[in-house]
């Protein structure tokens, strides 16, 4: 395959891009994978931060920021990473998926520009975003990955930008045993499981891993790995296993 498949933790809002120290780690991972994946003609982003009813894609040649958080320091809302958008490759993944929808006002949300600054800071890649499903059914995520398979022939990134842990009220407790065997649980299944259909049934009952509820109360930011695993359909690479706030998490690359 030529396209690249990531899965990675974006961070928290915007503070990875205003310097903040619990993610220093995260902003040197997404630095150097920049550097080192070739580069893509374009990009699809996967953002745990838009769901719609029906999978939805932004369309614009030109998509406008959308700063969709609240209550950080000025310069979390002048942030600017002016990618041109793909409408062709919008248009080519709604068919792909049978039921989709075109959006031309939907703007770039932080999923999308927080990991792409640090990953290509030249905004030169056309790129996309798809959105999740309201329903956050595990099996139509997986689904709408295995959609977009006829894509890997072609050099395209695909990134699902979430988080592998996300109880917003547990991020600045100390490591604890819940997030580690639910890290232990998604490594386990997505780089070490060889069976695609048994890395399959994993994925979708998710909720039976241990902690699983603990470290998702909502599985929004965990969706997005489906996708991915969806589309890639093999076994992938652990490239990131740091702490991200003070939360072991991982990211995961399919090559
Ligand atoms: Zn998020």
């Amino acid at each position: 395959m030529k396209a690249r498949v990531v899965y990675l933790s974006h961070g928290g809002g915007p503070l990875p891009l205003l310097g903040d120290a619990l993610h220093a780690h995260m902003v040197k991972f997404l630095k150097q994978l920049g550097t080192t994946l070739p580069r893509p003609k374009a990009i699809v982003v996967v953002s745990a931060h838009w769901e719609e009813d029906i999978p939805t894609l932004t369309s614009a040649a030109y998509p406008p920021m959308l700063y969709d958080y609240y209550g950080f320091p000025r310069d979390a809302y002048t942030i600017s990473y002016p990618a041109s958008g793909d409408p062709l490759l919008a248009e080519r993944i709604a068919k792909l998926l049978g039921t989709a929808h075109l959006d031309e006002t939907r703007g770039f949300d932080h999923g999308m520009y927080v990991p792409l600054t640090l990953l290509y800071p030249d905004a030169s890649i056309p790129t996309i975003q798809l959105s999740l499903r309201s329903s956050l059914s595990a099996k139509e995520h997986y689904e709408m990955g295995e959609a977009l398979r006829p894509l890997l022939d072609e050099e395209i990134l695909f990134i699902g930008s979430g988080f592998s842990f996300h109880n917003m009220r547990q991020f600045w407790k100390e490591d604890d045993e819940q997030n580690h065997a639910f890290q232990e649980f998604l490594m386990d299944t997505c780089t070490k499981l060889k069976d695609e259909e048994q890395r399959k049934r994993a994925l979708l009952d998710w909720e039976s891993a241990p902690f699983a509820r603990y470290c998702h109360p909502r599985e929004e930011h965990l969706l997005p790995l489906h996708v991915c695993q969806g589309l890639a359909g093999e076994q992938a690479q652990l490239v990131f296993d740091r702490p991200i706030l003070k939360r072991k998490c991982v990211a995961f690359l399919w090559s």
